[in-house]
Protein backbone atom coordinates (compact mmCIF):
# COMPACT_ATOMS: atom_id res chain seq x y z
CA UNK A 1 0.00 0.00 0.00
CA UNK A 2 1.78 3.18 -1.43
CA UNK A 3 -0.77 5.78 -1.01
CA UNK A 4 -1.85 5.46 3.22
CA UNK A 5 -3.56 8.85 3.97
CA UNK A 6 -0.42 9.05 6.81
CA UNK A 7 1.67 8.76 4.35
CA UNK A 8 0.09 11.75 2.31
CA UNK A 9 -0.73 14.02 5.19
CA UNK A 10 2.98 13.56 6.48
CA UNK A 11 4.69 14.22 2.93
CA UNK A 12 2.54 17.23 2.57
CA UNK A 13 3.29 19.31 5.84
CA UNK A 14 6.69 17.60 6.34
CA UNK A 15 7.23 19.09 2.66
CA UNK A 16 5.57 22.54 3.87
CA UNK A 17 7.74 22.59 7.09
CA UNK A 18 10.84 22.14 5.49
CA UNK A 19 10.00 25.02 3.09
CA UNK A 20 9.58 27.08 5.87
CA UNK A 21 11.46 26.38 8.06
CA UNK A 22 14.69 26.83 5.32
CA UNK A 23 13.23 30.42 4.40
CA UNK A 24 13.21 30.75 8.45
CA UNK A 25 16.93 29.90 8.58
CA UNK A 26 18.20 31.85 5.30
CA UNK A 27 16.22 35.09 6.99
CA UNK A 28 18.26 34.42 10.59
CA UNK A 29 21.26 33.42 8.50
CA UNK A 30 21.30 36.97 6.70
CA UNK A 31 20.38 39.01 9.43
CA UNK A 32 23.00 37.18 11.54
CA UNK A 33 25.49 37.90 8.52
CA UNK A 34 24.86 41.65 8.98
CA UNK A 35 25.38 42.11 12.40
CA UNK A 36 28.46 40.21 12.42
CA UNK A 37 29.68 42.13 9.17
CA UNK A 38 28.82 45.57 11.02
CA UNK A 39 31.16 44.62 14.20
CA UNK A 40 33.57 43.49 11.96
CA UNK A 41 33.71 47.93 10.39
CA UNK A 42 33.38 48.56 13.66
CA UNK A 43 36.55 46.67 14.64
CA UNK A 44 38.13 47.53 11.42
CA UNK A 45 37.51 51.67 12.08
CA UNK A 46 38.64 51.67 15.46
CA UNK A 47 42.47 50.84 14.15
CA UNK A 48 41.83 54.61 12.84
CA UNK A 49 41.68 56.57 16.23
CA UNK A 50 44.60 54.06 18.00
CA UNK A 51 47.11 54.98 15.36
CA UNK A 52 45.87 58.39 13.33
CA UNK A 53 48.61 60.23 15.80
CA UNK A 54 51.42 57.87 14.82
CA UNK A 55 51.09 57.56 11.71
CA UNK A 56 50.62 61.46 11.11
CA UNK A 57 54.02 61.75 13.07
CA UNK A 58 55.84 59.63 11.38
CA UNK A 59 55.08 60.66 7.80
CA UNK A 60 55.76 64.22 8.90
CA UNK A 61 59.19 63.82 10.43
CA UNK A 62 59.78 60.86 7.41
CA UNK A 63 60.25 58.64 10.03
CA UNK A 64 60.79 55.49 7.83
CA UNK A 65 61.31 52.95 10.87
CA UNK A 66 58.67 54.44 13.16
CA UNK A 67 56.32 54.18 10.19
CA UNK A 68 56.91 50.39 9.75
CA UNK A 69 56.35 49.48 13.25
CA UNK A 70 53.31 51.11 13.41
CA UNK A 71 52.03 49.36 10.09
CA UNK A 72 53.14 46.09 11.99
CA UNK A 73 51.51 47.00 15.21
CA UNK A 74 48.01 47.06 12.83
CA UNK A 75 48.63 44.17 11.66
CA UNK A 76 48.41 42.54 15.07
CA UNK A 77 45.07 43.40 14.51
CA UNK A 78 42.97 40.02 13.75
CA UNK A 79 40.62 41.86 10.91
CA UNK A 80 43.13 44.32 9.53
CA UNK A 81 45.00 41.71 6.73
CA UNK A 82 47.22 44.27 4.74
CA UNK A 83 47.80 48.00 5.01
CA UNK A 84 49.34 51.31 2.90
CA UNK A 85 50.29 54.31 3.12
CA UNK A 86 50.44 56.99 0.59
CA UNK A 87 51.09 60.48 -0.08
CA UNK A 88 49.48 63.19 -1.56
CA UNK A 89 50.55 62.16 -4.99
CA UNK A 90 49.77 58.51 -4.64
CA UNK A 91 53.36 57.50 -4.14
CA UNK A 92 53.40 54.76 -1.55
CA UNK A 93 55.37 55.50 1.36
CA UNK A 94 55.02 51.86 3.18
CA UNK A 95 52.88 48.72 3.32
CA UNK A 96 52.71 45.52 5.17
CA UNK A 97 50.77 42.44 4.71
CA UNK A 98 48.60 41.92 1.83
CA UNK A 99 46.43 43.36 -0.16
CA UNK A 100 43.36 41.11 -1.24
CA UNK A 101 41.09 43.85 -3.27
CA UNK A 102 43.38 44.01 -5.99
CA UNK A 103 43.08 40.50 -7.15
CA UNK A 104 39.15 39.94 -5.90
CA UNK A 105 38.53 43.32 -8.31
CA UNK A 106 39.40 41.66 -11.56
CA UNK A 107 37.00 38.15 -10.09
CA UNK A 108 33.33 39.30 -10.80
CA UNK A 109 32.53 35.42 -10.67
CA UNK A 110 30.11 35.09 -7.67
CA UNK A 111 31.93 31.65 -6.32
CA UNK A 112 34.52 34.72 -5.14
CA UNK A 113 32.02 36.65 -3.06
CA UNK A 114 33.03 35.18 0.45
CA UNK A 115 37.15 36.34 -0.47
CA UNK A 116 35.78 39.44 -1.69
CA UNK A 117 37.81 41.89 -0.26
CA UNK A 118 37.26 44.90 2.10
CA UNK A 119 39.17 48.34 1.85
CA UNK A 120 38.54 51.85 4.27
CA UNK A 121 41.03 54.61 3.08
CA UNK A 122 41.64 57.08 5.76
CA UNK A 123 42.93 60.92 5.37
CA UNK A 124 46.80 61.74 7.09
CA UNK A 125 46.71 65.15 8.71
CA UNK A 126 49.28 66.67 10.59
CA UNK A 127 48.53 69.71 13.06
CA UNK A 128 51.85 71.85 12.53
CA UNK A 129 53.08 73.79 15.35
CA UNK A 130 51.28 77.06 13.94
CA UNK A 131 47.94 74.69 14.36
CA UNK A 132 47.62 74.82 10.93
CA UNK A 133 46.12 71.58 9.72
CA UNK A 134 48.42 69.83 6.62
CA UNK A 135 47.25 66.63 4.27
CA UNK A 136 50.01 64.18 3.83
CA UNK A 137 48.21 61.92 2.03
CA UNK A 138 46.58 58.73 3.04
CA UNK A 139 46.58 55.35 4.33
CA UNK A 140 43.76 51.94 3.61
CA UNK A 141 43.09 49.12 5.32
CA UNK A 142 42.72 46.05 3.44
CA UNK A 143 40.54 43.32 4.74
CA UNK A 144 38.63 40.76 3.53
CA UNK A 145 35.06 38.94 3.51
CA UNK A 146 36.61 35.52 4.08
CA UNK A 147 36.97 36.66 7.71
CA UNK A 148 34.01 37.68 8.68
CA UNK A 149 32.30 34.37 7.00
CA UNK A 150 34.76 32.77 9.10
CA UNK A 151 33.81 34.32 12.11
CA UNK A 152 29.92 33.55 11.49
CA UNK A 153 30.89 29.76 10.41
CA UNK A 154 30.63 29.16 14.48
CA UNK A 155 27.05 30.77 14.11
CA UNK A 156 26.05 29.22 11.00
CA UNK A 157 26.76 25.95 12.05
CA UNK A 158 25.01 26.27 15.06
CA UNK A 159 21.69 27.51 13.58
CA UNK A 160 21.63 24.86 10.47
CA UNK A 161 22.36 22.15 13.54
CA UNK A 162 19.94 23.53 15.69
CA UNK A 163 17.38 23.50 12.23
CA UNK A 164 18.15 20.31 11.52
CA UNK A 165 17.39 18.80 15.42
CA UNK A 166 14.39 20.55 15.45
CA UNK A 167 13.00 19.16 12.57
CA UNK A 168 14.55 15.60 13.12
CA UNK A 169 12.72 15.73 16.42
CA UNK A 170 9.39 17.10 15.23
CA UNK A 171 9.93 14.34 12.27
CA UNK A 172 9.95 11.95 14.65
CA UNK A 173 7.13 12.87 16.81
CA UNK A 174 5.23 13.98 14.22
CA UNK A 175 5.53 10.43 12.48
CA UNK A 176 4.72 8.32 15.54
CA UNK A 177 1.64 10.27 16.58
CA UNK A 178 -0.07 10.42 12.66
CA UNK A 179 0.71 6.77 12.86
CA UNK A 180 -0.13 6.02 15.67
CA UNK A 181 -3.38 8.64 15.57
CA UNK A 182 -4.15 7.53 11.43
CA UNK A 183 -2.12 5.18 10.19
CA UNK A 184 -2.60 2.42 12.59
CA UNK A 185 -6.60 2.85 12.84
CA UNK A 186 -6.43 2.41 9.31
CA UNK A 187 -4.40 0.13 8.94
CA UNK A 188 -6.19 -2.55 11.31
CA UNK A 189 -9.30 -1.17 10.10
CA UNK A 190 -8.21 -2.29 6.62
CA UNK A 191 -6.87 -5.73 7.54
CA UNK A 192 -10.30 -6.09 9.60
CA UNK A 193 -12.23 -5.67 6.72
CA UNK A 194 -10.94 -7.55 4.69
CA UNK A 195 -11.12 -10.24 7.67
CA UNK A 196 -14.34 -9.83 7.66
CA UNK A 197 -14.90 -10.20 3.86
CA UNK A 198 -12.67 -13.02 3.69
CA UNK A 199 -15.71 -14.70 6.23
CA UNK A 200 -18.41 -13.43 3.94
CA UNK A 201 -21.37 -12.61 7.08
CA UNK A 202 -20.43 -16.08 9.02
CA UNK A 203 -19.35 -16.01 12.06
CA UNK A 204 -18.77 -12.98 14.41
CA UNK A 205 -17.19 -10.69 11.74
CA UNK A 206 -16.54 -7.33 13.99
CA UNK A 207 -14.43 -4.44 13.50
CA UNK A 208 -12.41 -3.52 16.28
CA UNK A 209 -10.19 -0.46 15.92
CA UNK A 210 -9.02 -0.08 19.57
CA UNK A 211 -9.61 3.47 19.66
CA UNK A 212 -9.85 5.93 22.89
CA UNK A 213 -12.35 8.82 22.56
CA UNK A 214 -14.42 9.42 19.88
CA UNK A 215 -13.63 10.27 16.34
CA UNK A 216 -14.23 10.40 12.84
CA UNK A 217 -12.61 6.34 12.56
CA UNK A 218 -14.50 5.72 15.69
CA UNK A 219 -18.10 6.52 13.64
CA UNK A 220 -16.46 4.37 10.77
CA UNK A 221 -16.20 1.22 13.44
CA UNK A 222 -19.25 1.38 15.15
CA UNK A 223 -21.36 2.16 11.42
CA UNK A 224 -19.20 -1.01 9.94
CA UNK A 225 -20.52 -3.17 12.89
CA UNK A 226 -24.00 -1.77 12.72
CA UNK A 227 -24.04 -2.79 8.98
CA UNK A 228 -22.48 -6.21 9.08
CA UNK A 229 -24.80 -7.07 12.66
CA UNK A 230 -27.40 -6.21 9.94
CA UNK A 231 -25.99 -7.74 7.22
CA UNK A 232 -25.88 -10.52 9.45
CA UNK A 233 -29.09 -10.58 10.32
CA UNK A 234 -30.97 -9.96 7.02
CA UNK A 235 -28.85 -13.46 6.12
CA UNK A 236 -29.92 -15.68 8.90
CA UNK A 237 -33.84 -14.35 7.88
CA UNK A 238 -32.66 -14.92 4.26
CA UNK A 239 -31.66 -18.25 4.95
CA UNK A 240 -34.60 -19.02 7.42
CA UNK A 241 -36.77 -17.91 4.37
CA UNK A 242 -34.85 -19.85 1.78
CA UNK A 243 -35.01 -22.95 4.32
CA UNK A 244 -38.95 -22.62 4.62
CA UNK A 245 -39.00 -22.06 1.03
CA UNK A 246 -37.19 -25.54 0.16
CA UNK A 247 -39.31 -27.49 3.21
CA UNK A 248 -42.59 -25.73 1.16
CA UNK A 249 -41.29 -26.81 -2.18
CA UNK A 250 -40.36 -30.05 -0.44
CA UNK A 251 -43.91 -30.87 0.73
CA UNK A 252 -45.45 -29.70 -2.66
CA UNK A 253 -43.23 -32.10 -4.67
CA UNK A 254 -44.28 -34.97 -2.36
CA UNK A 255 -47.71 -34.36 -2.91
CA UNK A 256 -47.01 -33.60 -6.47
CA UNK A 257 -45.16 -37.04 -6.90
CA UNK A 258 -48.28 -38.39 -4.56
CA UNK A 259 -50.70 -37.16 -6.97
CA UNK A 260 -48.48 -38.14 -10.36
CA UNK A 261 -48.23 -41.71 -8.50
CA UNK A 262 -52.42 -41.81 -8.16
CA UNK A 263 -52.89 -40.22 -11.68
CA UNK A 264 -50.99 -42.69 -13.22
CA UNK A 265 -52.74 -45.31 -11.42
CA UNK A 266 -56.02 -44.09 -12.11
CA UNK A 267 -54.54 -43.71 -15.48
CA UNK A 268 -54.18 -47.42 -15.61
CA UNK A 269 -57.44 -48.38 -13.71
CA UNK A 270 -61.21 -49.16 -14.33
CA UNK A 271 -63.06 -47.15 -12.74
CA UNK A 272 -65.61 -49.74 -12.22
CA UNK A 273 -63.88 -52.59 -11.03
CA UNK A 274 -60.50 -51.06 -9.78
CA UNK A 275 -59.11 -53.29 -11.80
CA UNK A 276 -56.50 -52.70 -14.66
CA UNK A 277 -57.68 -51.11 -17.98
CA UNK A 278 -57.24 -52.03 -21.47
CA UNK A 279 -54.21 -49.39 -21.64
CA UNK A 280 -52.40 -51.23 -18.66
CA UNK A 281 -53.25 -54.28 -20.09
CA UNK A 282 -52.07 -53.51 -23.52
CA UNK A 283 -48.43 -51.89 -21.89
CA UNK A 284 -48.32 -54.93 -19.31
CA UNK A 285 -48.95 -57.44 -22.30
CA UNK A 286 -46.33 -55.90 -24.62
CA UNK A 287 -43.69 -56.06 -21.54
CA UNK A 288 -44.39 -59.28 -20.38
CA UNK A 289 -44.39 -60.63 -23.87
CA UNK A 290 -40.78 -59.32 -24.63
CA UNK A 291 -39.50 -60.64 -20.54
CA UNK A 292 -41.16 -64.10 -21.22
CA UNK A 293 -39.67 -64.67 -25.04
CA UNK A 294 -36.13 -63.78 -23.61
CA UNK A 295 -36.54 -66.24 -20.74
CA UNK A 296 -38.74 -68.63 -22.79
CA UNK A 297 -41.47 -69.28 -20.59
CA UNK A 298 -44.65 -69.37 -21.12
CA UNK A 299 -47.46 -66.46 -21.24
CA UNK A 300 -50.98 -67.61 -20.65
CA UNK A 301 -53.82 -65.45 -21.54
CA UNK A 302 -57.38 -65.62 -20.17
CA UNK A 303 -60.44 -64.34 -21.96
CA UNK A 304 -64.17 -63.95 -20.16
CA UNK A 305 -67.55 -62.78 -21.00
CA UNK A 306 -70.23 -62.31 -19.47
CA UNK A 307 -72.88 -65.12 -20.31
CA UNK A 308 -76.23 -63.31 -21.65
CA UNK A 309 -75.09 -60.18 -20.06
CA UNK A 310 -77.62 -57.98 -22.46
CA UNK A 311 -80.51 -60.17 -20.91
CA UNK A 312 -79.35 -59.51 -17.25
CA UNK A 313 -79.23 -55.96 -17.91
CA UNK A 314 -82.86 -55.91 -19.40
CA UNK A 315 -84.15 -58.03 -16.55
CA UNK A 316 -82.42 -56.27 -13.80
CA UNK A 317 -81.35 -53.14 -15.04
CA UNK A 318 -77.95 -51.34 -15.72
CA UNK A 319 -77.04 -50.75 -12.08
CA UNK A 320 -77.49 -54.16 -10.67
CA UNK A 321 -75.31 -55.19 -14.39
CA UNK A 322 -72.32 -52.91 -13.01
CA UNK A 323 -72.92 -54.45 -9.20
CA UNK A 324 -72.57 -58.04 -11.40
CA UNK A 325 -69.07 -57.03 -12.96
CA UNK A 326 -68.34 -55.28 -10.22
CA UNK A 327 -68.85 -58.92 -8.32
CA UNK A 328 -66.94 -60.71 -11.54
CA UNK A 329 -64.09 -58.05 -10.98
CA UNK A 330 -63.53 -58.92 -7.29
CA UNK A 331 -63.58 -62.55 -8.48
CA UNK A 332 -60.60 -61.80 -11.18
CA UNK A 333 -58.50 -59.68 -8.83
CA UNK A 334 -58.65 -62.95 -6.21
CA UNK A 335 -57.52 -65.42 -9.14
CA UNK A 336 -54.28 -62.87 -10.43
CA UNK A 337 -53.07 -63.22 -7.17
CA UNK A 338 -49.38 -64.32 -8.25
CA UNK A 339 -46.63 -61.24 -8.59
CA UNK A 340 -47.12 -60.31 -12.09
CA UNK A 341 -50.84 -61.61 -12.67
CA UNK A 342 -53.07 -58.82 -14.35
CA UNK A 343 -56.54 -58.58 -13.93
CA UNK A 344 -58.19 -56.23 -16.49
CA UNK A 345 -61.26 -55.06 -17.84
CA UNK A 346 -60.67 -55.31 -21.56
CA UNK A 347 -64.57 -53.71 -23.07
CA UNK A 348 -67.83 -53.41 -21.46
CA UNK A 349 -68.17 -56.90 -19.58
CA UNK A 350 -65.62 -58.91 -21.08
CA UNK A 351 -62.51 -59.32 -18.80
CA UNK A 352 -58.76 -60.32 -19.64
CA UNK A 353 -56.37 -62.32 -16.94
CA UNK A 354 -52.66 -62.43 -18.11
CA UNK A 355 -50.37 -64.75 -16.55
CA UNK A 356 -47.15 -64.76 -17.20
CA UNK A 357 -45.03 -67.91 -16.65
CA UNK A 358 -48.35 -69.69 -16.44
CA UNK A 359 -48.53 -72.89 -19.18
CA UNK A 360 -51.71 -73.88 -20.57
CA UNK A 361 -52.81 -76.14 -18.16
CA UNK A 362 -52.04 -73.89 -15.32
CA UNK A 363 -54.32 -71.12 -17.10
CA UNK A 364 -57.20 -73.77 -18.11
CA UNK A 365 -57.03 -74.29 -14.01
CA UNK A 366 -57.28 -70.88 -13.31
CA UNK A 367 -59.85 -69.99 -15.83
CA UNK A 368 -62.12 -72.66 -14.23
CA UNK A 369 -61.38 -71.40 -10.91
CA UNK A 370 -62.65 -68.25 -11.70
CA UNK A 371 -65.82 -69.77 -13.81
CA UNK A 372 -66.62 -72.14 -10.93
CA UNK A 373 -66.28 -68.86 -8.40
CA UNK A 374 -68.91 -67.20 -10.52
CA UNK A 375 -70.95 -69.90 -10.34
CA UNK A 376 -70.85 -70.04 -6.43
CA UNK A 377 -71.49 -66.25 -5.95
CA UNK A 378 -74.99 -67.09 -7.29
CA UNK A 379 -76.04 -63.67 -8.56
CA UNK A 380 -79.17 -65.24 -9.77
CA UNK A 381 -80.41 -64.36 -13.51
CA UNK A 382 -83.81 -65.68 -14.37
CA UNK A 383 -83.18 -64.93 -18.28
CA UNK A 384 -80.46 -66.56 -18.96
CA UNK A 385 -80.65 -69.85 -20.84
CA UNK A 386 -77.49 -71.26 -19.44
CA UNK A 387 -78.06 -71.52 -15.92
CA UNK A 388 -80.12 -69.95 -13.20
CA UNK A 389 -77.43 -67.49 -11.98
CA UNK A 390 -75.46 -65.15 -13.69
CA UNK A 391 -72.26 -67.47 -15.57
CA UNK A 392 -69.46 -66.25 -17.01
CA UNK A 393 -67.63 -67.98 -20.62
CA UNK A 394 -63.85 -68.25 -21.07
CA UNK A 395 -61.08 -68.52 -23.87
CA UNK A 396 -57.19 -69.69 -22.89
CA UNK A 397 -54.47 -69.24 -24.75
CA UNK A 398 -50.47 -69.33 -24.27
CA UNK A 399 -47.95 -69.06 -25.97
CA UNK A 400 -45.19 -71.27 -26.15
CA UNK A 401 -42.26 -69.25 -27.52
CA UNK A 402 -40.27 -72.69 -28.40
CA UNK A 403 -43.49 -73.71 -30.70
CA UNK A 404 -44.08 -70.15 -31.90
CA UNK A 405 -47.45 -69.67 -31.76
CA UNK A 406 -48.92 -67.35 -31.24
CA UNK A 407 -46.11 -64.90 -32.55
CA UNK A 408 -47.33 -61.58 -31.15
CA UNK A 409 -49.29 -60.66 -28.43
CA UNK A 410 -52.31 -59.32 -30.51
CA UNK A 411 -52.59 -62.95 -31.90
CA UNK A 412 -52.17 -64.09 -28.05
CA UNK A 413 -54.62 -61.87 -27.35
CA UNK A 414 -57.45 -63.38 -30.31
CA UNK A 415 -56.17 -67.04 -29.96
CA UNK A 416 -58.15 -66.50 -26.56
CA UNK A 417 -60.72 -64.74 -28.05
CA UNK A 418 -61.64 -67.41 -30.53
CA UNK A 419 -61.60 -70.09 -27.82
CA UNK A 420 -64.37 -67.80 -26.11
CA UNK A 421 -66.18 -67.65 -29.13
CA UNK A 422 -66.29 -71.59 -28.95
CA UNK A 423 -66.75 -72.05 -25.29
CA UNK A 424 -69.75 -69.70 -25.67
CA UNK A 425 -70.95 -71.91 -29.03
CA UNK A 426 -70.20 -75.03 -26.94
CA UNK A 427 -73.01 -74.09 -24.81
CA UNK A 428 -71.74 -71.43 -22.22
CA UNK A 429 -70.15 -71.61 -18.60
CA UNK A 430 -67.31 -73.27 -19.53
CA UNK A 431 -63.75 -72.80 -20.38
CA UNK A 432 -61.55 -73.59 -23.55
CA UNK A 433 -58.31 -73.82 -24.66
CA UNK A 434 -57.40 -72.40 -27.63
CA UNK A 435 -56.38 -74.37 -30.77
CA UNK A 436 -52.89 -73.84 -32.72
CA UNK A 437 -53.59 -73.78 -36.29
CA UNK A 438 -52.90 -77.11 -38.24
CA UNK A 439 -49.10 -76.14 -38.63
CA UNK A 440 -48.23 -76.23 -34.93
CA UNK A 441 -50.84 -78.75 -34.09
CA UNK A 442 -48.48 -80.94 -35.14
CA UNK A 443 -45.86 -80.00 -32.42
P1 LIG B 1 -73.49 -63.68 -24.84
O1 LIG B 1 -73.84 -64.74 -23.85
O2 LIG B 1 -73.43 -64.16 -26.23
O3 LIG B 1 -72.27 -62.96 -24.46
O4 LIG B 1 -74.69 -62.68 -24.81
P2 LIG B 1 -74.59 -61.22 -24.30
O5 LIG B 1 -75.92 -60.63 -24.13
O6 LIG B 1 -73.71 -61.11 -23.10
O7 LIG B 1 -73.98 -60.54 -25.55
P3 LIG B 1 -72.75 -59.61 -25.49
O8 LIG B 1 -71.56 -60.29 -24.89
O9 LIG B 1 -72.58 -59.00 -26.84
O10 LIG B 1 -73.30 -58.56 -24.49
C1 LIG B 1 -73.06 -57.17 -24.55
C2 LIG B 1 -73.93 -56.55 -23.58
O11 LIG B 1 -73.30 -56.33 -22.35
C3 LIG B 1 -74.36 -55.19 -24.06
C4 LIG B 1 -74.62 -54.44 -22.80
O12 LIG B 1 -76.01 -54.55 -22.47
C5 LIG B 1 -73.87 -55.19 -21.73
N1 LIG B 1 -72.86 -54.34 -21.21
C6 LIG B 1 -71.68 -54.04 -21.83
N2 LIG B 1 -70.94 -53.21 -21.01
C7 LIG B 1 -71.68 -52.98 -19.88
C8 LIG B 1 -71.48 -52.23 -18.70
O13 LIG B 1 -70.48 -51.57 -18.55
N3 LIG B 1 -72.45 -52.25 -17.72
C9 LIG B 1 -73.59 -52.95 -17.87
N4 LIG B 1 -74.49 -52.96 -16.93
N5 LIG B 1 -73.80 -53.64 -18.99
C10 LIG B 1 -72.88 -53.70 -20.00
MG1 LIG C 1 -69.56 -59.45 -24.91
MG1 LIG D 1 -71.71 -61.48 -23.06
Amino acid sequence: LTHSIAGKLFRIIFSVYFVITAVVTAGQLVAEYRETEERFYGELRSVEPTFRDGLSDAVWHFNRDGLNKILDGMLQSPVVLGVEVRDRRDMLLAAAGQNPTSAALDQVNSADWLNKGISLTFPIQYNDDNGEVRNLGYWVIYSSRALVVERLEYRITSIVVASAIKASILFAIFMLVVNRVLGQPLKRLREQLAAVNSTATEGEGRVSLGLTGRNELTLVEETLNDTLKRLRRSNHELRALTEAQDRQINVRTLALQAANVELERLSETDALTDLANRRKLETALADEWRRRQRSRQPLSAIMLDVDHFKAFNDAYGHRAGDDCLQMIGRILATAARRPGDIAARYGGEEFVILLPGTDADGAMAVAENVRRAVVAAATPHGRSTTAAVVTVSLGVATADFDAGWPDSPDRLIDAADHALYAAKAAGRNQSRPAQPPPAHAAE
